[in-house]
């Protein structure tokens, strides 16, 4: 017998039709003999329309408020689940991430889990019950509050769960049949890769693979979770993430990101202490900066730029703008109309010339690079989000990923 802890997303359970397809599906596993544990997100786009609405109530929306609206969607979902199982036969029980202790920090809207102490799910799975969790929601037992853990949250609360319970896989199902070499809505022709390693995966989801969240791909490689990503609407396999692959091509995957804005504080003084200034209340104040550049000073002053998450622009703006005040800077940008373009692969350690090639490929096609970074395997670079579609098609063109490593030269 084994245990087995699947992911449904919000496709996945959209209406009675997929929910009732979704029921039919745990119920399989469970009559093969299996423990099942379910984790599910919000119907369809429940949660984007409750965020809408709590917009059209209240312009800035309290966050422990926001968390109680938001944790509704998954408790929906997951009663729901609970009574089409039933209906099949089958001993089924749902829980509230709070009640099957998922706990975290006090962070609303973005929440950390700390621990789990799922003792009520171990329990009822041992009444025989397939047990059904409310995904991307927790409790902080320093404030006794509901949480949420960030959008895409569930992946998160069914690895920690897949962990706890030590499950022998961890099912993420979802509306695409796998992990792709490019978001397959981009780039038609982009492939499913059969396997990904952690060390790859964790980068394509934080430079926006939005396929697995990056905390779920963190969990997964912490505790050494076999997770399988694959489609909810067929039974193919999908593609496993895993510790080794046997190939380590040069370029897996290309990612974007729409979900940053740059902020350029320009004619900064150049001197020490200056971008510790800056970046020291932002931390404070809980803003995540993800790229930083800063150009050669010229008389003096400098440009410093970087990204933020969407949702913290205004906050970042306003700190960059008093601490521009204080050092006598010349002034703040915001562009929200940004996108971060990644190329991914773990042979990149070992092929020079990755960085160069998307320079080109960009160029060739008329594309400006406003900001670059880099990790020892991936580069990224920011451009106008007009260009969004256009630069992924073209990088995914010109790599073709799996890009497979050159052979050694043999003399
Ligand atoms: P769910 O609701 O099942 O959690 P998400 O919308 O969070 O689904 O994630 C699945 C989506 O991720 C796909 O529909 C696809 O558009 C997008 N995506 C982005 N990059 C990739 C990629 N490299 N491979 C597969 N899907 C990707
Ligand atoms: N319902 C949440 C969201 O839309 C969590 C999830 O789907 O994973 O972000
Ligand atoms: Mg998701």
């Amino acid at each position: 017998m084994a245990l087995i802890v699947q992911k449904y997303g919000g496709t996945s359970v959209a209406d009675a039709d997929r929910i009732r397809a979704v029921a039919r599906r745990v119920a399989e596993a469970r009559n093969a003999g299996n423990e099942v544990v379910v984790v599910v997100s919000a119907m369809g786009k429940s949660t984007d329309e409750l965020v809408e609405m709590a917009g059209r109530v209240s312009p800035n929306p309290h966050p422990r408020e926001m968390d109680m609206l938001l944790t509704a969607g998954e408790r929906i979902s997951m009663a729901l689940l609970a009574m089409a199982i039933r209906d099949l036969g089958i001993q089924a029980m749902s829980l509230t991430g709070s009640q099957a202790g998922i706990l975290t920090d006090t962070f609303h809207g973005q929440a950390k889990i700390r621990d789990v102490r799922a003792f009520r799910v171990r329990e009822s799975l041992d009444e025989g019950n397939v047990v059904i969790v409310a995904g991307f929601q927790g409790v902080s037992p320093d404030t006794k509050e509901i949480t949420t853990l960030g959008r895409g949250g569930s992946d998160a609360t069914a690895v920690a769960m897949a962990a706890y319970l030590r499950a022998d896989v961890c099912e993420i199902y979802t509306d695409v049949d796998g992990v792709f070499t490019a978001d397959p809505r981009i780039v038609p022709g982009a492939r499913k890769l059969d396997e990904v390693s952690f060390e790859e995966m964790l980068e394509l989801s934080a430079a926006g693979a939005r396929v697995l969240m990056l905390r779920s791909v963190e969990f997964g490689r912490r505790f050494n979770v076999p997770l399988h990503v694959r489609s909810s609407f067929h039974g193919g396999i999908g593609t496993w993430v895993k510790e080794k692959t046997m190939e380590q091509a040069v370029v897996s995957g290309v990612a974007h990101d729409t979900t940053e804005a740059k902020v350029t504080v320009y004619g900064v003084p150049d001197r020490p202490g200056v971008a510790a200034s800056l970046f020291e209340p932002l931390a404070a104040q809980g803003v995540s900066v993800d790229m930083i550049v800063q150009n050669v000073s010229r008389d003096g002053l400098a440009d410093i730029s970087f990204t933020v998450p969407k949702q913290h622009a205004a906050a970042a703006r306003t700190v960059a703008e008093s601490i521009a005040k204080d050092v006598e800077a010349g002034g703040v940008d915001l562009d929200e109309h940004i996108a971060k373009i990644s190329v991914v692969g773990a042979g990149m350690k070992t092929e020079p010339g990755v960085a160069s090639t998307m320079f080109q490929t960009l160029s060739k096609a008329g594309i400006n690079i406003q900001m670059i970074s880099t990790s020892p395997i991936r580069v990224s670079c920011v451009v106008d989000a007009d260009h969004l579609d256009e630069a992924v098609r073209v990088l995914h063109a010109a790599f073709e990923p799996p890009m497979k490593p050159s052979p050694e030269p043999t003399s």
